[in-house]
């Protein structure tokens, strides 16, 4: 493992890597650094956000750059305003000891007139989006005609947000004899285009690999039901919960949807997907950087350039359309030297999926379960015992209650003292899991309960039946509204003229009595108690219809 010093960089860059805090390069800049200085060649590096890339491109730029000419020397495009941003800054802390050194940054989404206005003052390194750079060309505003390097920072990411054409021209626009650099973490064909159009003969660094299926990454999956997927995520959530990572979906809408049900679900989730202005991302952002918010649910355009080193999860909720985006998910955990778990989250039609994911990782993934509700309370149990160990005491504020508490606690043990305040975390999560399935599907395709698509039914009585002007419809609405949270069949209704008889999954049955303990129907105190009371054989006024599709989903929002 080579160290700063023996990389060849001058006392200014090595300071200012000091003031970073910067111990020993990362694989990619061990590479890419001696190669860039020792020469002008070209260079390809598979690498992505989280490896060290910056600084493996920047340090060799900036060492060669003319301090006394104010001409643009070195032009770093970037996909996205954020990455633009986050690039510019990081370059501004290598600068930091060269005053004679300056950077602008150019990206759509701010008015141009600023940017003009610096570029008019000169400087030497440009940071800038295809589409915002082409703009100031095409208008005469940037002049490129002594550019010593152009960066390509995350080639594949600018292709597939459709700046092929912006970066064409730029490549035409600048001099031939240029020195390109190519950042990527995947290759695909129209980015081996560019290469063999544009480059001369480059030099390849393979460091990119490290960040995405090093041992630092644990590839999961996980087979459900489609219907289950949520609860699924749930479930790992409390499993894990210190959990603080990004859970991709597909669209916009559901990365909303999810977001709004996680939130309503207590855990401390939001959103980040296309609809938000750029005030209210940066400010959902803020909040996820500060870990106000635990897990983002967020589409694969609004997770660009999000630059956090301690991610501990990426779940994948829905696999991306292009295959090469699970390496860009997946990377956004196990960087900077922590570990990082992916979990895809499979539907039963997906798990064919697995193979072409292994083969593009060059790693196996592994079939995790969905953690079961014993699990998942000793789990969380653990985590409380912990937050017990770790709770700051404010021994000022807590004082004054001390002796009051104490006598009145002074009859219990600790053990009797430890036992009580543990069970009242404890039973929320016994209770809420108690009768939880077992959501994971079986070789056959099953979910791995008893279970045969249709559920095993619990056949209840209620006291309300026509008279109340009851219809199904209102009795399923009152279960529902009862049993918010819950996600489970309703099976057969029968209305009788004083009572009603209904089932409901099994599974749901102790919840169910429980919800129904204080319950007024139209200022009637309801009763609902399990009945092994046959159903009704023939003559049946239910209608017929409703015979034919016995089970309808309670429709709440809340907990499994
Ligand atoms: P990048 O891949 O350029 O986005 O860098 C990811 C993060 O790693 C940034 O926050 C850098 O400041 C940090 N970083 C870069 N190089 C090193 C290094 N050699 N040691 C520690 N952190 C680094």
């Amino acid at each position: 493992m080579s160290t700063f010093q023996s990389l060849g960089l001058r006392k200014e860059l090595m300071k200012a890597i000091e003031d970073l805090g910067f111990e020993q390069p990362t694989p990619v800049q061990e590479k890419a650094i001696p190669a860039l200085l020792a020469s002008k060649s070209d260079l390809i590096a598979y690498a992505q956000t989280g490896t060290g890339k910056t600084a493996a491109f920047s340090l060799p730029i900036i060492q060669q750059i003319d301090e006394k000419s104010k001409h643009i020397q070195a032009l770093v495009l970037n996909p996205t305003r954020e990455l633009c941003l986050q690039t510019s800054n990081e370059i501004r802390k290598f600068i930091k000891h060269l005053p004679s050194v300056d950077i602008i940054s150019v990206y759509g989404g701010d008015p141009k007139e600023k940017q003009l206005r610096q570029l008019r003052k000169g400087a030497q390194i440009i940071v800038g989006t295809p589409g915002r750079v082409h703009d100031f060309i095409r208008s005469n505003k940037l002049k490129l005609g002594q550019l010593e390097t152009l960066v390509l920072d995350e080639a594949d990411e600018m292709l597939t947000m459709g700046f092929k054409d912006d970066l064409d021209a730029i490549l035409i626009a600048t001099p031939e004899e240029k020195q390109t650099l190519l950042f990527s973490a995947t290759m695909p064909k129209d980015i081996q285009k560019i290469v063999r159009k544009y480059m001369d003969d480059p030099i390849t660094v393979n460091a990119g690999t490290e960040n995405i299926s090093a041992e630092n990454i644990e590839h999961t999956y996980t087979v459900v039901k489609a219907r289950d997927k949520y609860l699924a995520l749930k479930r790992f959530a409390d499993y894990h919960p210190d959990i603080y990572g990004i859970v991709f979906c597909r669209t916009r809408r559901d990365t909303k949807d999810i977001a709004d049900k996680l939130m309503q679900d207590g855990y401390s989730a939001d959103a980040l997907h296309g609809d938000l202005s750029q005030a209210q991302r940066e400010h959902v952002m803020k909040r996820f950087r500060a870990r106000q918010i635990q897990i983002l649910v967020a589409t694969d355009v609004a997770a660009r350039g999000i630059d956090i080193n301690n991610l501990t999860h990426v779940i994948h909720f829905h696999l991306p359309d292009q295959n090469e985006a699970y390496i860009h998910r997946s990377g956004r955990t196990g960087r900077a030297g922590n570990s990082g778990v992916s979990i895809a989250l499979l539907n039963t039609r997906e798990k064919n999926k697995v193979r072409m994911l292994e083969k593009m990782i060059g790693k196996k993934m592994i079939q995790k379960p969905v953690p079961n509700g014993k699990e998942i309370c000793a789990q969380q149990l653990l985590s409380f015992i912990d937050r017990i160990e770790e709770v700051k005491v404010e021994e000022a504020e807590i004082e004054p209650y001390l002796a009051g508490i104490n006598s009145k606690l002074e009859h219990l043990s600790k053990e009797e003292l430890t036992k009580r305040i543990v069970s009242m975390e404890f039973n929320r999560f016994l209770e809420y899991y108690q009768d939880a399935p077992d959501l994971n599907v079986s070789a056959s395709g099953k979910r791995g309960e008893k279970r045969s698509g249709r559920p095993e039914f619990a056949r209840f009585y209620i006291n309300i039946g026509k008279r109340d002007n009851i219809t199904p419809k209102d009795l399923i609405k009152l279960l529902n509204r009862n049993m918010e949270g819950h996600n489970f069949d309703i099976g057969e209704i029968d209305l009788l003229r004083n009572f009603s008889f209904f089932e409901i999954d099994k599974e749901y049955q102790s919840r169910l009595l429980k919800a129904f303990k204080n319950v007024d129907y139209k200022g009637r105190p309801v009763t609902v108690e399990v009945t092994d009371k046959p159903k009704r054989s023939g003559g049946s006024k239910f209608p017929k219809k409703r015979k034919k599709k016995p089970h309808r989903k309670g429709r709440s929002k809340r907990r499994d």
